[in-house]
C-alpha cells in the first residue's frame, strides 16, 4: 500500500491561487483548488499522495478525466479533522462531526462520473447547474465545483452548513452556493439542473428533485430498495418521462427531512 509517511505538512500561503476553474467534461489537468497552504518541509507529499490516490481511483475504473483533474485538484486533507488526515487520501468515509461522514473518494468519483453521463452534458459537453443535497464538510461541493458550472449545495445541519462555509472560504470557490435548508425540498431557485446528486440515502426520491431536474438532466442517489440495502440509484429526466436504473450497492447516512 502506498500510504503517506507523514501526513501533517507545514505549510505555507499559496501564490496565485485559481478562484475555480469551470473545468469541461473531459477538459485536461488543472492546478489545485487551494488558496492557502502549499505543503512545505515535506517535499510534496500532499500532492504526490493525492496524485496516487488518483491513479488507483483511474484503476479502479473511473474514466473521466475532468473527474479524475477534480479529485487530483481538491486537498481532501483540509476537510477532515486534523487528528484525521493521514486517511485523508485513503478510499475511506470519515466523520465529520454530528454522525455524519466525509465520503469514500471513489464513491465521489463515482457518482460525479454518472451525473456527466446525463444526456445534457454529452450533448452540450459541459455539465451545467447541479443540485447538491448534504453538503457536510463541503469536499464533495469543491470537486463539483471543478466540473460544474454552478453547484448549489444544501445542508440541514446548521453546524456542518457553517463547517464547510469555513472549509470552503478559502477556496473562493465563486460557483458554489451553499444553502442551509431541507434538501428534499430541493432548491427551485437555482433549477432546472443538469444533475442532482444526493450525499444522503432515502426511501424514495423526493419528487421536488424530479421537478427541478432539466430535460437532458440525472439524479445519482442512494436509495434504500426493498431488501433494506441502499443502492445508487440513477434517474435520467427525458422529453418522454423518467428512466430509472438501479446500480451497485452503497451505504450512505440517512436522508432527513427538516433542519436542525
Ligand atoms: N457531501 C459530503 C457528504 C456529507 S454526508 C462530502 O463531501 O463528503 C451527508 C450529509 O447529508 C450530512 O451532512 C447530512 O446532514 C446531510 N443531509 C441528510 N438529509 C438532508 C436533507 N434533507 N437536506 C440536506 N442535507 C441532508
Amino acid at each position: 500500500m502506498n500510504q503517506p509517511k507523514r501526513s501533517v505538512p507545514g505549510w505555507i500561503a499559496a501564490s496565485a491561487a485559481p478562484k475555480h476553474v469551470n473545468g469541461r467534461v473531459g477538459g485536461g489537468v488543472a492546478p489545485t483548488v487551494r488558496s492557502t497552504p502549499a505543503p512545505v518541509g515535506l517535499g510534496l507529499d500532499s500532492v504526490a499522495v493525492r496524485m496516487r490516490m488518483v491513479q488507483r481511483l483511474a484503476a479502479s475504473g473511473i474514466q473521466s478525466p475532468s473527474v479524475l483533474g477534480a479529485l487530483g485538484r481538491v486537498e481532501r486533507h483540509l476537510f477532515v479533522d486534523s487528528a484525521l488526515v493521514n486517511q485523508a487520501y485513503e478510499d475511506t468515509s470519515l466523520p465529520i462531526g454530528l454522525q455524519q461522514t466525509i465520503s469514500k473518494p471513489s464513491v465521489v468519483a463515482r457518482m460525479i462520473e454518472l451525473l456527466e453521463g446525463a444526456e445534457c452534458v454529452r450533448a452540450s459537453g459541459k455539465l451545467g447547474r447541479v443540485l447538491e443535497v448534504g453538503t457536510g464538510c463541503g469536499y464533495q461541493a469543491a470537486v463539483l465545483a471543478c466540473v460544474a458550472q454552478q453547484v448549489y449545495s444544501v445542508e440541514r445541519l446548521r453546524g456542518l452548513h457553517e463547517k464547510a462555509r469555513n472549509n470552503l472560504r478559502p477556496l473562493r470557490l465563486t460557483n458554489v452556493h451553499l444553502l442551509f435548508g431541507d434538501g428534499m425540498l430541493g432548491y427551485a431557485q437555482g433549477g432546472p439542473y443538469a444533475g442532482i446528486i444526493s450525499a444522503a440515502g432515502g426511501e424514495s426520491v423526493p419528487r421536488a428533485w424530479l421537478d427541478q431536474l432539466a430535460v437532458g438532466g440525472r439524479l445519482v442517489a442512494p436509495t434504500v430498495r426493498s431488501t433494506g440495502q441502499q443502492a445508487l440509484l440513477v434517474v435520467d429526466k427525458t422529453s418522454h418521462g423518467f428512466t430509472e436504473s438501479v446500480l451497485e450497492a452503497v451505504h450512505f447516512v440517512p436522508l432527513k427531512s427538516g433542519i436542525a
